[in-house]
């Protein structure tokens, strides 16, 4: 592993800084943007869309895209020292990440021209913003069992079921979807990749509001929804590779975040609680789980580095890559967890303090958590993904 950064890559990381500091406004900024991936109001999401197209119109968006589909052609270590400096800057997660993150470059490997063409500029504008239909209310982990059907109708197919867990469809214009083109074919043979029109008559949003009150996700219904034929992505049941594409992206880019940052600040926060009248930092517990909690922070660090060098030096992914979903997310709820035990009332309160000015991050922190251990693959998937393809263990 190397450590160290190239003057040029320090030269990419002040220009960089440089940019988002003259053109990022104060309130577009958060606390956490792991928390708050989906914009809570429309209000927010039209401001977040602005903020993409002044990202794009300077060229910072999709950095990794090549440049012939308006991408920077950046290389590993550019997206990587952007990813940090847009997250040390408290900047917002792109409503058109989906697009950006998962369909389009599923595009660039299996779409047509015309698609590619028709899309993918706008994808990187923000013109278009895009949403994942993939899980059913029967089929999360075992996704190839899912059931929405589509009928081949000559120039197009009509689509008729339901998909859940929809993030951010409420906003979106167009989702990526997975239907059933062939029941009669083994399960993943007879899927189909499509790419639908949200304003399409026949399909209805209806919001699923979280703990928090915070409505990321939603259930999206479909009702005789006729979709043309040229918004089919590969070939008419052979969708389940382009699928697979699209995971692939987004196992890749889960578990990530600086959890450190979290941690150091918790620690700060130790020195102005206090439990059962003491300051929490003179609790010898409080100390040793904030230091086990730096611990993690650091290995999961140079797993990531292990893992990005693996890249660099074009090796196929190795173990770390399974890990690094696996242990980050559960990393994420054990600080959680924490955050709750040390700030306890503050982290049950949506409304900052003078003791704890950032309690409506933690509140958030810790209702919200969890869900990284089960987007993108579940904990025990992971588990099992490492256990088979990793050890080389027996099927469960
Ligand atoms: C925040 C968030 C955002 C999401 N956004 C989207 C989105 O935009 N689009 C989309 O399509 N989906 C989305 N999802 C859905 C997500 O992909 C599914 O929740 C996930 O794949 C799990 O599926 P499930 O919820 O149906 O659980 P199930 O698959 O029903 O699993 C239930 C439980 O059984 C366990 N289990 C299942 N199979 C096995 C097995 N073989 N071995 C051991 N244990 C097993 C699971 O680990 C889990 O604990 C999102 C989920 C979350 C939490």
């Amino acid at each position: 592993m190397d450590f160290q950064y190239t003057p040029e890559q320090e030269a990419f990381r002040v220009t960089v800084r440089n940019w988002l500091k003259a053109n990022l406004s104060p309130d577009l900024c958060v606390e956490d943007a792991r928390d708050e991936r989906i914009a809570p109001n429309r209000e927010t999401f039209e401001r977040r869309r602005t903020w993409q197209r002044t990202m794009y119109e300077a060229g910072w968006v999709g950095t990794s895209w090549p440049k012939q589909y308006g991408g920077r052609d950046a290389d590993l270590m550019e997206q990587v020292i952007f990813d940090e400096e847009y997250n040390r800057a408290r900047a917002p997660v792109l409503p058109g990440y989906s697009g950006v993150a998962l369909c389009g470059p599923t595009l660039m490997q299996w779409g047509s021209e015309e698609q590619k063409t028709r899309f993918l500029q706008r994808i990187l504008s923000g013109d278009d913003i895009w949403c994942q239909g993939y899980s059913e209310p029967g089929s999360g982990s075992d996704l190839a069992s899912l059931q929405t059907r589509a009928v081949d109708a000559g120039d197009f197919f009509v689509v008729n079921g339901q998909k859940v867990w929809t993030s951010g469809a409420q906003y979106a214009d167009w989702i990526f979807m997975l239907v059933r083109t062939d029941p009669n074919a083994p399960k993943h043979n007879g899927i189909s990749y499509l790419l639908v029109d949200m304003k399409t008559p026949g399909i209805t949003v209806r919001p699923l509001v979280l703990m928090n009150g915070h409505a990321h996700f939603n259930e999206v219904f479909f009702e005789d929804v006729r979709v043309p034929k040229a918004n089919l992505v590969g070939r008419q049941n052979e969708g389940w590779k382009v699928t697979i594409t699209t995971l692939m992206f987004e196992r890749a880019i889960a578990g990530g975040g600086n959890y450190k940052e979290q941690v150091q600040r918790l620690a700060a926060l130790a020195r102005q609680v206090e439990i059962n009248g003491r300051l929490a930092w003179e609790q010898t517990w409080v100390r040793q789980k904030l230091a086990h909690l730096l611990i993690e922070c650091e290995s999961l660090k140079y797993t990531r580095l292990r893992s990005l060098t693996r890249q660099l030096k074009g090796l196929p992914p190795g173990p770390e890559g399974s890990m690094l979903k696996l242990c980050g997310s559960e990393l994420g709820v054990r600080i959680a967890q924490f955050a709750s035990e040390m700030l306890g009332d503050y982290a049950m309160i949506n409304e900052p303090s003078e003791i704890v000015p950032d309690a409506p991050r933690w509140f958030n922190r810790v209702l919200s958590a969890r869900q990284y251990t089960i987007a993108g693959g579940t904990s025990e998937i992971q588990h099992n993904i490492m256990g088979e393809r990793v050890l080389g263990l027996p099927k469960g």
